[in-house]
């Protein structure tokens, strides 16, 4: 038996947090709670956790300010539970480098499929980049971007391209198919590992304008990372 995997629940409402870690521990996983945003974030850094749940609006310290303090140091999957429609204009607009986010009052069953989502995929990717280490390696360079699969780093005119776990996997997955366009309901399914029930196609969007932030001289004019009208985005071969 694999060992469980364990999920870090930080939620300051007593009943939510009682409710999601009810659920969660169900779904056989071992789950634990901070109630405030610094000792989740003592926690996330020091747990070992397979995934953190975060709320946005925490005493002490924001979802936000923990997701780019964990981010520094690790690639755990993040999921933001927002409270509210505006939140997720927040999260659009900030780049804290969170893989995912679901808006309360959400589904469960929603929830518990993301998660499930985002353990296997970052558990795959372990394994998976073992396997591409000693079989595949090599840089793909498309115009001024080099894409270094061993190393799991990009880089621009030789400076290296600060990215998210999700970003480097959605732009080296464009690369490897460099000219082709893809929807993104397709992209959620490659990259994120969704079904198109449960993804929510806004989550590609917000990580396409994430990297354009950090690879294109103009975000608004992109050269690299095009949108396909009707379709869905493509890496331009240049
Ligand atoms: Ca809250």
């Amino acid at each position: 038996m694999d060992e469980k995997k364990r999920i870090l629940v930080v939620e300051d409402e007593k009943n939510i947090a009682t409710v999601l870690s009810y659920n969660i521990k169900k779904e056989g996983y071992d789950c634990d709670v901070a109630y405030d945003g610094e000792t989740g974030l003592n926690m996330a850094l020091t747990g070992g956790y397979d995934l953190l749940l975060l709320d946005i609006m925490l005493p002490r310290m924001t979802g936000f300010e923990i997701c780019e303090q964990v981010r520094m140091k690790s690639q755990v999957p993040i999921i933001f539970v927002t409270a509210r429609e505006e939140d997720k204009d927040k999260i659009l607009g900030l780049e804290t480098g969170a893989d995912d986010y679901v808006t309360k009052p959400f589904s469960f069953k929603e929830l518990m499929a993301r998660v499930r989502a985002n353990i296997r995929r970052s558990s795959g990717e372990v394994v998976r980049r073992k396997e591409e280490e000693t079989a595949r390696r090599g840089v793909l360079r498309i115009g001024d971007l080099e894409i270094d699969r061993e190393r799991y780093s990009v880089t621009k005119d030789g400076e290296p391209v600060e990215l998210s776990k999700k970003d480097y996997d959605l732009i080296l997955f464009l690369a490897e198919n460099v000219g082709t366009a893809f929807t993104r309901e397709e992209l959620l399914e490659k990259i994120w590992g969704y079904d198109g029930y449960f993804g929510d196609i806004r989550t590609v969007d917000v990580t396409v304008s994430r990297i354009r932030k950090k690879i294109e001289r103009d975000p608004a004019r992109p050269e690299y990372l095009m949108t396909k009208r009707g379709v869905g985005y493509f890496l331009n071969a240049r």
